[in-house]
């Protein structure tokens, strides 16, 4: 072999021709590691009326995405997937951390899935983005549910504001409907404003409660209350059952007080432990009573039109903030006028008509 140290100065040292570098450790995996290349939208659709779970989480992924190319993508899906959605029972599950949603999902979804079909936990958690991975929906949470075959979870998309975290999910359900998945769970902690968003997705909403020192009420914000199709009280086992049936009667007493809600639905309390699993089919009873009710008497359907017009406005609010946000004139404009509106050289209301006539006389909007 032709190489330096192998010249007859060197006596005693050859240098041996190696092994040629093969261009790849693992042929195989590099073509594995490479990023499948997108499905298109028919494909998509085709996979997901097939049930085909890959393909239902691609388009998840392409609903979540930021980028505007994935979201005309993802918008062209769901409408070609609404013709086949609907056919669901969508309950929303709220509760503070600690009540014992996700013990409480893994057992209630089991509890399902043994009259069979197929049931999908999505979340919405809009603190997700500052957590930076959602503690909702997570897997690891539920943890016999994400051994089913039969059930799909996937945790709140991380979107920014509420609405947006709120849209996206909307938009997942249509998905997982168009999946064959009969039975949806929307997630959501019971705090802030993110159960009025769950409520305008779901049929049922279920509010999960604890037995407390006996003033449980009063933590409760009224509003939730009175979003609750079933109040759900958990932990009663052990030495914890009276509380569970104390706290029972005090919400019973509390809804006696409000007005019957528009479903004619009078809600209901019950108590169960989701950790010993008892009382679970007596929950699942009560869904069952209140699905037949508000079928027979109309609300059913009343309900889903006024959300499907709810999330046409929503989306619209939503598209016009970020289109006038994001347009470069109103952002110089709106920089300008705050300064001016912080040195009191204009007032906030001229300065906002002003950003306002800006944009819609064409100049911002056109652009
Ligand atoms: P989440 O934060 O609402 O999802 O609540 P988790 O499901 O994580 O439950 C919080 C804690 O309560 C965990 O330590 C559970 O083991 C416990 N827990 C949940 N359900 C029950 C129950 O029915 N009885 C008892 N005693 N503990 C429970």
């Amino acid at each position: 072999m032709n190489h330096p140290e192998n010249d007859s100065q060197y006596i005693g040292l050859t240098v041996n021709s190696g092994v040629a570098q093969p261009p790849s450790v693992n042929p195989y995996l590099a073509g594995r590691r490479r990023r499948k290349p997108m499905p298109t939208t028919g494909e998509l659709v085709e996979g997901i009326l097939k049930g085909d779970v890959t393909m239902l989480s691609r388009a998840v992924t392409l609903v979540e995405s930021r980028s505007h190319e994935h979201q005309a993508l993802a918008q062209e899906v769901i409408e070609k997937c609404l013709p086949y959605s609907g056919n669901s029972r969508r309950i929303g599950i709220t509760g503070v951390p600690g009540a014992g949603k996700s013990t409480s999902i893994d057992v209630f979804g089991l509890h399902v899935l043994k009259s069979g079909g197929k049931l999908a936990v999505l979340a919405i958690d809009p603190s997700s983005e500052l957590t930076k991975g959602s503690i909702l929906g997570d897997k690891t949470r539920m943890e016999k549910l994400s051994l089913h075959p039969d059930a799909f979870i996937r945790p709140s998309p991380s979107a920014g504001s509420l609405g947006g975290v709120a849209r996206k999910t909307r938009e997942t359900i249509v998905l997982c409907e168009a999946a064959g998945y009969n039975n949806i769970f929307v997630e959501t902690v019971g705090v802030g404003q993110s159960e009025t968003a769950v409520h305008s997705m779901v049929d049922f909403f279920l509010l999960i409660q604890l037995a407390g020192t006996g003033d449980e009420l009063q933590g409760i914000k009224r509003g939730i209350m009175e979003m609750a199709d079933g109040i759900v009280i958990n932990k009663a086992d052990g030495d914890n059952i009276d509380r569970a049936r104390l706290a029972q009667a005090q919400f019973k007493s509390a809804l006696r007080l409000f007005p019957t809600p528009p479903s004619g639905w009078t809600p209901e309390v019950l108590t169960y432990s989701g950790y010993f699993e008892l009382g679970i089919p007596e929950v699942w009873d009560m869904i069952d009573r209140y699905f037949d009710f508000v079928k027979a008497n109309g609300y059913f359907s009343r309900r889903r039109d006024e959300q499907a017009r709810y999330w046409m406005y929503e989306t619209i609010d939503d598209r016009l903030r970020s289109r006038f946000y994001n347009d470069p004139g109103v952002k110089e404009l709106l920089a300008e006028k705050e300064r001016r509106v912080l040195d009191s050289r204009q007032s906030s209301f001229t300065a906002a008509r002003d950003v306002l006539d800006y944009y819609f006389s064409g100049l911002g909007a056109k652009k």
